[in-house]
């Protein structure tokens, strides 16, 4: 199963909006942890999930989400 990299920004004012946007809305990335510059300022948020292409990875996101994020194709290397 291919990993995307799931990268999300929005502006200072949206940020209620992009939290209350996962209410009422199905996914396995619900109640889990994700990284976030939302506490430090840089209001972005980042998800590594599995999924069979691009829009299935960004089908985890609710729209208001979805549309501000980009699904990046990622895997593991080893690093020299
Ligand atoms: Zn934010």
């Amino acid at each position: 199963m291919p990993s995307f990299l799931l990268c999300h920004r929005h502006a200072p004012d949206e940020c209620r909006f992009a939290f209350a946007a996962w209410h009422g809305f199905d996914s396995p990335l619900r109640h889990l942890q994700a990284l976030s510059s939302c506490p430090s300022g840089g209001h972005a948020l980042w998800w590594v999930v599995p999924a069979a292409d691009p829009g299935a990875a960004l089908a985890q996101l609710p729209a208001y989400v979805r549309q501000r994020t980009e699904a990046i194709p990622v895997s593991e290397v080893p690093i020299p």
